[in-house]
This record gives structure tokens, sequence and C-alpha cells, in this order.
């Protein structure tokens, strides 16, 4: 059963943050009652991290729900700092819990549409902090996580691994004693589990946030100074861990790139910084995306002009080239952010558009060169730009190039900036 732990050093100094006293938790399902935690006794002193561990069904959720005030206990008593919480009502177990407890979820529990900053301020709005005093501390909170430089990002801009981090800083804004977490790396690979634990593990050591964690990974538990593990609704061991796995240690033995392409959302926060300097790699996809958003817009302008307006195609053409080139920065930049995660940088929409233009350029000689191999010479050019293109054949090779790159400059500069057009646009 539950064996009370007294930690090794100076335990006369400790602080008992959280006891359980003969808690059960009782839920009457209509067809029975199930008896999802049964005379459970836990006591957790001020910065301890534990692990709570156990199989699917075991209680772990039901005892995180009362330790964390959202459920009371049918029978027991639960104490937290000294205040007896499982005999309150619901509005003072509120506050309770909005002084003293900061929750993580697996789900990361964030707002969509809200920035990372203005999620993290969330809390302290609840509590009436000024806008100014709120702005200042959920700053604060953000770069305690290593966000600081993505305080305006949106959640579907972040990585999984960057979004627990906000998620993290929402829980740490309000500088509660308890930590709360129910499976936070429960979505996310095992590089990035190892960042947040070790970021759980700094938080710990150097601020005494006591931890309360819910796992069912051996390796996230080997994390923390103490391990309960749940059956039946019973504590059935509690292991205090006197060398813990240090997490930040564990990452640097990873091997880099263990799972997750370069480019993928869940890929490691250190290539997604590095990706975010150098601008990081193109999809090979969006150059078919381009095409096909070309040839969309290209067919649309045809047949407006020709069907609607019923003018000649071929003498009104720069109205579906023109279209074309719009869809085509539309098509782009919208699959560009998707296969991202975030919006392409300046870098990347500059080498998407030069590669693009010099691939189709290179596409079109190639051809034109061909079409005249097979002809030998017999196919006349009737286009203005292809009479333009023999003149300058006929005139000299220099002034053939000088036109060609004129051309592909301004094709690239086009395209760059209705990438750019589009990039930031929802
Ligand atoms: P764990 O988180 O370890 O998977 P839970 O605490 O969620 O386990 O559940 C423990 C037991 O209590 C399970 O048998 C579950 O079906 C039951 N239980 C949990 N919540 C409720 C509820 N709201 N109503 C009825 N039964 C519940
Ligand atoms: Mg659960």
């Amino acid at each position: 059963m539950a064996a009370a732990v007294t930690l090794p050093t100076r335990p006369s100094e400790r602080e008992v943050l959280i006891a359980l006293d003969h808690v059960s938790k009782d839920y009457d399902t209509g067809g029975g009652i199930v008896h999802a935690m049964r005379e459970v006794n836990l006591h957790v002193e001020k910065g301890e991290f534990v692990a709570i561990v156990g199989t699917s069904g075991s209680g772990k959720s039901t005892m995180m729900n009362i330790l964390g005030c959202l459920d009371r206990p049918t029978r027991g008593t639960y104490t937290l700092a000294e205040i007896d919480v499982g005999s309150r009502t619901g509005d003072s177990r509120a506050i309770v819990r909005n002084r003293l407890i900061g929750f993580i979820f697996q789900g990361f529990n964030l707002l969509p549409r809200t920035t990372a900053l203005e999620n993290v301020e969330l809390p302290l709005q609840y509590r009436g902090v000024s806008s100014r005093a709120r702005r200042k501390r959920a700053k604060g909170a953000l770069e305690a996580v290593g966000l600081g430089d993505r305080m305006d990002h949106k959640p579907n801009q972040l990585s999984g691994g960057q979004q627990q981090r906000v998620a993290i800083a929402r829980a740490l804004v309000t500088d509660p004693p308890l930590l709360l977490a129910d499976e936070p790396t429960g979505n996310l690979d095992t590089r990035t589990s190892l960042e947040v634990l070790a970021l759980l593990q700094r938080l710990n050591r150097d601020r005494g946030i006591t931890i309360v964690l819910v796992t069912h990974e051996r390796d996230i538990a080997a994390c923390a100074s103490r391990v309960v593990t749940m059956r039946d609704g019973r504590i059935v061991s509690d292991v205090t861990q006197e060398k813990p796995l240090d997490a930040a240690a564990e990452l640097t033995a990873l091997p880099v790139a263990d799972d997750g392409g370069p480019s993928s959302q869940h890929g490691s926060e250190e290539q997604d910084a590095a990706a975010t300097k150098v601008g990081g790699p193109v999809p090979f996809s969006v150059y078919p995306m381009m095409w096909l958003g070309d040839a969309l817009g290209y067919a649309l302008g045809a047949v407006y002009v020709s069907a609607i307006l019923g003018v000649d195609v071929g003498k009104h053409a720069w109205f579906p080239l023109l279209l074309g080139e719009v869809t085509k920065g539309w098509a782009g930049a919208r699959w560009l952010r998707r296969k991202l995660g975030k919006p392409a940088t300046s870098d990347q929409r500059v080498r998407t558009s030069l590669w693009y233009t010099l691939g189709t350029l290179a596409c079109i000689v190639l051809g034109f060169i061909g079409m005249l191999a097979a002809n030998k010479g017999a196919v006349r050019p009737s286009a203005p730009l292809l009479d333009a293109l023999s003149g300058a054949v006929a005139r000299g090779t220099p002034i053939l190039l000088l036109v060609f790159a004129g051309v592909a400059g301004c094709l690239v500069l086009l395209r760059y900036l209705l990438l750019s057009l589009f990039n930031a646009r929802k």
C-alpha cells in the first residue's frame, strides 16, 4: 500500500504541499458503482517531482482531477497547502485552483486563433491583472520556456513541442507552487518529449515548483524523483529515485533526426531553430502545385476571354497569363504554408520563385529546341515573343542571353512578390 516517503535530505525542513488521506472516489454509473479510487494515502512535499504511472483505468486521471480541485473525493480528506480543499464548495475551490495550480494537458488546449502571448496572458486576465502587467509577465513566462522569439505566432504556426511549451508558460505565468500534468508528452515524439521534460526538470530544480505528472512511458517516469504506481484505484508502489534520469543529458546523447523529417511538424526544436535561421528547405511538391495553380488560372482566364467576352484569346493572351500568375502565387504560398506548418520565410520564397522560373524556362527552351530539331527548322514561330527571340538569334547570342536573363529576372521578381502577397493571408 501507499508507503509514506521521507526524502533523504533534511526531512524536518520539508513542507507537505499535498496530503490525500484515505481518499476514495466512487462513480455511480447507474448500472453499479465504480470505485475509481480506494482509500488512497499520498503525501507530496514541496519541490518533489512525482510521476504517476499505471495501466489505463487504474484511476490516474481521477486522482489528478481531485488534486486539481476539478472534482471532490467521495470520502477522505484532501489538503493542499494546508487548506482543506476537499470540503470547500465550487467558488472557493476555483480560487484555490487559480492561485495554487498550473495545468498542462496532453492536447495542449491552446486557443487556436490567438497568439502565444495572448494565450499565456489569459489566466492573468481571469485574475484581473492590468493589461500592461499581463503583457510583461506573459513575455517573461514565454522567455523562460525559450519562446521569446515566437510570441506573435498562433498555435498552428508552432510545432507540437513549441505548443506544449506555450501551455507550460501559460501554466507558469501565475507563479503557482504546483504544476499538474496529465500525459503532457502523449502527443510528442521522443526528442520533443525529452525537451519538454528537460524544461520541467529545470523549473522543478531552479524554481522549486512541485510537479505531479501522469505518464505511461517508462522513459518519462524515469526523469521523476518519485514514481507512484496505481492499480484498480489503489497505490501499489511508491518508489523514490535517488538518481532520476537527466532529460537534458539524454537529449544530447540522442542521435540527431532520429524520427521525423526536417520539415515535418513534429521535427525537433533544434532543427526548427536552424531551419528558421537559414530559411529552411523548400518542399519539391510546391512546384507541381504552382504549375497546377497556373494552369487553372490560365484556363479560367481563357474561358472568360473567349466565352464570356467573346474576343480572340490569341490577341488577349495577357489576361489568362496574368490570372495564371496570380493563382500560381496563391497556390504556391498556400501549399508552402501547409507543408511547412508556418508561412515561408522570404528566403524560401525567393528560392521557390527562382527555381520555378528557371525550371519552366529550361523546359520551354528545351521544348523549342526539340521542336526545331524534329521539324528541321520548318516551324515558323508566329507569336511576337518568339519573333523577338528569333530576331535576337539572328543578331547574336549575347543579346539573346541578355533578353533571356531580363525576362527570367522579371518573372522571378513577379512570382516572389505574388508569393509574398499571399504568404501572410489565411
Ligand atoms: P486512468 O486515467 O488511469 O486511465 P481513470 O481515472 O480515468 O483512469 O478511470 C478510473 C476508473 O474510473 C475507470 O474504471 C473509469 O471507467 C472510471 N471512471 C472515470 N471517470 C468516470 C466517470 N466520470 N463516470 C464513471 N466512471 C468513471
Ligand atoms: Mg487518464
